[in-house]
């Protein structure tokens, strides 16, 4: 087992209905420990270059209107196997597909509003962290 960190963001649609605590806690059981937190109001620019590698998809355009359309959470997740414990609390991208219990069965509004956003991989999850948080900010 390793101490890891992860990168994870509380989506326009969990800050807007007023849901970030029960979302937390949801992270908090699965012992992951916010070492770093911020609510921000993502400019554009923020949003296309964080979902860049999307930029091509279909969606792209839809997913950073929905970005920036209300402040969200911003997070660094410390814990044990944080990425993939990460991930599966989020559950699949598509909520239709995500198993009980996890965050976007139990939330999500739809495939592109679902919820939370979790990095996929140690890289990703270093760049991630680095986009949004300096190391002063994360308090562990
Ligand atoms: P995940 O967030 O589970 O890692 P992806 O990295 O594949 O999923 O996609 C990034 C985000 O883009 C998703 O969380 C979702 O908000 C949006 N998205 C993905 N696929 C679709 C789709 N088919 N239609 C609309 N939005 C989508
Ligand atoms: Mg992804």
């Amino acid at each position: 087992m390793a101490l890891e960190r992860t990168f994870s963001i509380l989506k326009p649609d969990v800050v807007r209905r007023n849901l970030i605590g029960k979302v937390l806690a949801k992270f908090e059981e699965a012992g992951l420990r916010p070492v770093a937190l911020k609510k921000i109001h993502m400019t554009r620019a923020q949003a296309e270059g964080f979902y860049a590698v999307h930029k091509d998809r279909p969606f792209f355009g839809e997913l950073v209107e929905q970005m920036i359309a209300s402040p969200v959470v911003v997070q660094v997740l410390e814990g044990e196997n944080a990425i993939l414990k990460n991930r599966e609390v989020m559950g699949a991208t598509n909520p239709a597909n995500a198993a009980d219990g996890t965050i976007r069965k139990e939330f999500a509004l739809s495939i592109g509003e679902n919820s939370v956003h979790g990095s996929d991989a140690p890289e990703t999850a270093a760049e991630e962290i680095k986009f949004f948080f300096t190391d002063a900010e994360i308090v562990g």
